[in-house]
């Protein structure tokens, strides 16, 4: 599995050898939280095309998890060196995949690769797979996404390799990035309330009404051990279909922690896309099963593990969360 240190893909290593797999985690860095119980751990940049070779050696399927990425602060800058770096990751990976014969090749793709016509209002409609194009997706972390999501269909069609292409709707949940700019707006905001004193205020991006929805992480593993067993080929949603504005999210987010806080608007903050949710009709079709966990219950143990971490600096704020990690 590339990404093992990333969020996702470190959960995944945890699910996977759950279920008696063995696992090779591939990233640049070790997990950043916990030790990985990956099987082997394999430092490497797969930016530079041997080392993909080498870390597809011996295995029989690739989750492929690794890619430059962050939340919308960290890409909508640097859209150049976003991008070559994954085109860069992608194509060796790929190559080095059909050149060892794997069995099957998971990619790791994005909402992000909507059209952001069909995203302008507050209350979309639900993204269906095929609406991917005609495109006009996020500038360089969405492009490179679509783009990577044709070169994977093209090793299919052209050397048969069985891929699966997975696109995420925003997933969270503990041992996610929480600060440094990387870190997404679930996290930002848990961040944010569990420092602030209660009856304070704390900073929102935008005027909070842009809506999106949220996957819990450990939903998103088991749909992703789910996709990797089914037949399906082609682009599938992996996320929640249960719509929420930042506002709602924030809100969530206080009660969790029992606080009363203001909400002080930054307007010139970068917001993505007015709108945004997942259709998950054909998730449920070809697997009989779609994310569960609800945003209040996912938020209640992110928020406990991002409370827990900062309170250990000596950063958290009372009340003591009901969860602790
Ligand atoms: P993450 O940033 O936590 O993990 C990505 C990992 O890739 C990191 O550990 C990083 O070190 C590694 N990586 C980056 N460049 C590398 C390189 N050159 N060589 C080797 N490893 C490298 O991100 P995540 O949230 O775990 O996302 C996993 C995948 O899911 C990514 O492909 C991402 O684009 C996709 N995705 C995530 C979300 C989300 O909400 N988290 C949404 C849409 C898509």
């Amino acid at each position: 599995m590339t990404g093992a240190g990333g969020f996702i893909g470190h959960h995944l290593v945890k699910h996977l050898k759950k279920k008696g797999l063995w696992v090779r985690g591939v990233d640049l860095e070790e997990p950043e939280y916990e030790s990985s119980p990956a099987d082997e751990y394999i430092l490497a940049d797969l930016r530079i095309e041997k080392n993909c070779y080498r870390v597809v050696q011996g295995v029989n399927q690739v989750y492929h998890l690794a890619a430059d990425m962050g939340g919308i602060g960290y890409i909508t800058k640097d859209h150049a060196s976003l991008s070559r770096n994954n085109i860069l990751i992608n194509a060796n990976m790929l190559e080095a995949s059909r050149l060892e014969k794997l069995e099957r090749y998971l990619f790791t793709s994005s909402a992000c690769v909507y059209p952001s016509f069909l995203q302008e209002k507050e209350n979309v409609k639900p993204l269906r797979e095929e609406e991917a194009i005609p495109a006009d997706p996020e500038r360089g972390y969405g492009w490179e996404k679509l783009f990577a999501e044709q070169l994977t269909a093209y090793y299919r069609d052209d050397y048969g390799l069985d891929v699966r292409i997975v696109r995420f709707h925003n997933i969270y949940g503990p041992l996610g990035t929480y600060e440094g700019g990387k870190e997404k707006a679930p996290a930002a905001i848990c961040r944010k309330v569990a420092e602030a004193e209660d009856g304070s205020a704390i900073e929102v991006w935008g005027d909070g009404n842009q809506t999106r929805s949220f996957c819990f992480v450990e939903d998103c593993v088991e749909g992703l051990e789910r996709i990797m067993k089914s037949g399906y080929q082609d682009p599938i949603n992996l996320g929640t279909d249960e719509l929420v504005t930042i506002n709602d999210l924030v809100d969530c987010v206080c009660q969790v922690a029992g606080k009363s806080l203001r909400k002080k608007y930054d307007l010139t903050a970068p917001q993505g896309v007015r709108g945004r949710n997942s259709d998950n009709s054909l998730l449920r079709k070809i697997l009989d099963w779609e994310p569960s966990t609800t945003l209040s219950e996912g938020i209640r143990k992110t928020y406990g593990w991002i409370w827990s971490e900062l309170e250990r600096v000596g950063r958290a704020k009372p009340p003591v969360p009901s969860f602790q990690w």
